[in-house]
């Protein structure tokens, strides 16, 4: 699989992602400096018909006609004494699937971004610098140092003070207190990096309250002329950054994938189960009509209450274990689709994660495994796709298959 990196989810990338899209032989990530993509603009745009024929490639036919405007002529004027240049019929120029088409932007780039998966897009990537070298391109970012700015500052202290120890106090590399400051060095750089290498998008910034104990601990046992003031302006920074994570992810659950979220129409998630009474549904999938999710979920729940057998259900809704109670042998409990949480197709650890299958399918004397939306390019399982004559395949709903064991000597 040959992975491609796009550079900003403008209307430009998002196109070309989306074309890319349809080929499974590509891996597409698309790198955003922003921290969203904006859908709340309402100018528009005038798009040829050329750019609709381009875009009905990917499906614009079937955008909303309600939301375009087919203009049949345009009107030129003068600016100044306002007297008529002209009048273009631009309808010449058009063809019965390809007219000339006047948008808001942000209907198009919606448009664009909805079709793709949300691991597609990552955003808070500002790319400084691309380079090729003998045919390996690298990346080079500038959102390192930036996205963890706080975290870094509640260390410098810590720093501080065990450096001028190091220097000025015999023997302090093989005290107790400069190990406990190594640990944390770690500690933070190492999470940092793992922060920029998995999908974790909040668990790093419980580093901020820590380091800040940590610090405040050192400076108090420091002779600094102005401890208490560093003191108090640490404290300040780790409240400062409590308040501002906890409106962020905790009120606003401004995850990435829940960004463009109207919160308003979220429904109470009773109406799934009364044990999720309290929380509020909506998903970036449904996210205009979160009923209709809430009545295909329904329908699912009951075709698996129905079925007594041992089962494995594989799906992007975890709460399914819960409100059926019962273990579903799920091998994960989110399936992200790109290699995070079960390998791609050709990836060397497939055949390890066939025998991980097998074992899990054989130890719970499973007959039938349940994937709940397979048109999710996350849950694509391949494990169901490379075994496929194990197992007969059944769909019950539009968003639900069964896959019945058979005997099978692999
Ligand atoms: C006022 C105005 C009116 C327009 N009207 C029309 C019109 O009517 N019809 C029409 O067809 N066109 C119109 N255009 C042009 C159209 O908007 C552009 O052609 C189109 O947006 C270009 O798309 P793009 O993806 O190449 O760039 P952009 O839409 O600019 O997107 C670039 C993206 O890359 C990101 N990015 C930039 N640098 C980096 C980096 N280093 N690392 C990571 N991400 C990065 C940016 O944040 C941005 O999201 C108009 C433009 C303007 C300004």
């Amino acid at each position: 699989m040959k992975k491609i990196v796009i550079v900003g989810a403008g209307i430009s990338g998002l196109y070309l992602a989306n074309l890319f899209k349809e080929n499974p032989n590509y891996e597409v990530t698309i790198y955003e400096k922003n921290s969203s993509i904006k859908l709340d603009e309402g100018y528009g745009i005038q798009l040829s018909v050329n750019s609709i024929k381009l875009l009905n490639n990917i499906g614009f036919n079937n955008f909303n006609k309600e939301e375009i405007f087919n203009p049949e002529k345009i009107d030129f004027y003068e600016i100044k004494q306002e007297n008529k240049i002209c009048d273009l019929n631009i309808s010449d120029f058009n063809s019965k699937d390809c007219k000339y088409t006047a948008i808001k932007r942000s209907k198009l780039v919606g448009f664009l971004k909805d079709r793709l998966d949300d691991n597609i897009i990552k955003y808070d990537y500002n790319i400084t610098n691309i380079e090729s070298n003998s045919g390996q391109i690298s990346l080079t970012f500038n959102n390192t140092v930036e996205n963890f700015t706080l975290i870094y500052l509640t260390i410098v202290p810590l720093f501080y003070e065990n450096f001028k120890k190091i220097f000025y106090e015999k023997n302090y590399a093989k005290h107790e207190n400069f190990y406990i400051f190594l640990t944390l060095v770690f500690l933070t750089f190492s999470l940092v990096l793992h922060q920029l290498l998995t999908k974790n998008q909040i668990f790093i910034f419980f580093l901020i309250p820590i380091l800040t104990a940590f610090s405040h601990i050192s400076l108090n046992q420091s002779k600094l002329k102005f401890k208490k003031s560093i003191c108090s302006v640490i404290i300040l920074i780790c409240l400062f950054a409590t308040f501002k994570y906890h409106l962020r992810y905790n009120e606003n659950r401004k995850f990435h994938e829940l960004k463009n979220i109207n919160f308003q129409l979220a429904i109470d998630a009773k109406k799934i189960h009364k044990k999720l009474s309290g929380l509020n549904w909506i998903t970036p999938k449904f996210k205009d009509n979160p009923e209709k999710e809430i009545n295909l979920i329904n329908q699912i729940f009951s075709i698996l209450k129905k079925d007594t057998r041992k089962k494995m259900v594989i799906t992007n809704y975890p709460f399914f274990s819960v409100i059926l109670e019962e273990d579903l042998h799920a091998p994960s409990r989110v399936y992200t689709g790109d290699g995070t949480t079960h390998p791609l197709k050709d990836s060397d650890f497939t055949l390890n994660y066939k025998k991980m299958m097998d074992n899990l399918i054989l130890k719970n004397n499973i007959s039938v495994i349940y994937v709940i939306d397979k048109t999710d390019e996350n849950v694509i399982f391949h494990y169901l796709d490379l075994y496929q004559h194990c197992y007969e395949k059944i769909s019950l709903h539009s968003q639900l298959e069964s896959y019945e064991l058979k005997n099978c000597n692999d």
